[in-house]
């Protein structure tokens, strides 16, 4: 784990990004102090769901009343608070699905539920990649969560929802953690730098937070990679470092199809080619691109709803792209570069594949 994801790892509910709608239940959670006694956190890695463990953890257990139902936080100065805090607490178990599947694991973890918490009001037990647990884990599981202690929290976090047994799921409160959007991990990430005094481009920005795919998780990891790398981080310092050809340089490729420019299109290949691209991912994230820019050419009202995720940057290269983007011009094309596609995984030439498209449909 980067130590900048530790260290912005968020420390009460409202530092949470991208989650309002959890967010709003924590917290009206904490203000009637009514947890659950079972809780499923599900959602792509690196959205957040052990952190939120992490807290209710310890807002269910701070002991200020009158500051939870205020606040609907933690206090962070109570002993409960405190102790959690400095992580010396014996109430609070982070288990790890993969490696807690035995017999003998299961009968200890069974003995420590039963037994009251030593100082905290409420034994947690936050339960990682819980779809790991083998069937006589989740038969015992079951077993407490039909009778659970009236001392102990279960937060079970998990990315395959769908391998959780369903007699567990009706038990526990559910939620969903978003994948987050290019825009939040980058506005993140401009925290982060100022923080950190780290020089970034927005652009630079942007782009580590399109490599990291809805994950802040990754986005911070992939920043304390490369902040080191040279003096500003920039968009080309970052496609350099990721050895993979960014989305600028497939914008830059769509524009250059969209301005009807076949003489720079195919310089701008034979440039990937060489830096070593990988023909089948460029030719699906280019149709990928045309596709948004076509239905926003056809439908501008949604332009809120389709690049809501995209950063500054992006969006004004998107519109001018739509702008660009004739119908008649770029179905065939869309058409060209699908059989490109297709034949990208098995021709020995698959620079030929999309360059014959390009010729064949730029006029
Ligand atoms: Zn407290």
């Amino acid at each position: 784990m980067s130590a900048l994801y530790r260290k912005y790892r968020p420390q009460k509910f409202s530092d949470l990004l991208g989650q309002s709608d959890l967010v709003t239940v924590m917290i009206n959670t904490t203000k009637l102090d009514r947890f659950a006694h079972a809780y499923i956190f599900y959602g792509t890695r690196g959205t957040g769901k052990t952190s939120v463990a992490r807290l209710v953890a310890k807002t269910a257990n701070c002991t200020d009343l009158e500051y939870k139902k205020k606040h609907g936080e933690a206090c962070d100065a109570c002993d409960a608070c405190m102790k959690i805090n400095q992580g010396v607490t014996l109430d609070i178990f982070e288990i790890d699905g993969a490696s807690n599947r035995g017999i003998d694991e299961i009968r200890e973890l069974k003995e420590k539920i039963r037994v009251s918490p030593a100082f905290l009001r409420y034994k947690i037990f936050i339960i990682d990649e819980a779809h790991m647990l083998t069937t006589p884990a989740w038969n015992a599981l079951l077993k407490v969560f039909e009778e659970p202690p009236a001392h102990a929290i279960f937060i079970l976090a998990t990315t395959e929802f769908e391998k959780i047994p369903k007699t567990i799921l009706s038990r526990a409160q559910r939620y969903f953690f978003k994948p987050q959007g290019i825009k939040e991990i980058s506005e993140k990430l401009l925290t982060i730098t100022k923080e950190e005094k780290i020089n970034a481009d927005k652009d630079a920005l942007e782009l580590i937070a399109t490599f990291a795919d809805g994950s802040f998780r990754d986005a911070e990891s992939l920043l304390d990679q490369l902040r080191s790398l040279a003096p500003t981080l920039t968009k080309d310092v970052i496609e350099e470092a990721l050895g993979r050809l960014g989305p600028a340089s497939i914008r830059e490729l769509a524009l250059a199809i969209c301005k009807n420019d076949l003489k720079n299109s195919l310089a701008l290949v034979k440039k990937y080619a060489r830096d070593g691209v990988n023909f089948p991912d460029l030719i699906r994230e280019l149709i990928e691109l045309l596709r948004l820019a076509l239905t926003l050419h056809l439908a501008p009202a949604l332009e809120s709803d389709l690049i809501v995720d995209f950063g500054e940057t992006e969006s004004a290269i998107i519109k001018e792209l739509a702008t660009l983007c004739l119908p008649e011009k770029i179905s065939p094309l869309l058409k060209g570069l699908i059989a490109a596609y297709e034949e990208s995984g098995t021709t020995p030439f698959p620079q030929l594949s999309l360059e014959l498209a390009l010729i064949e449909n730029i006029k």
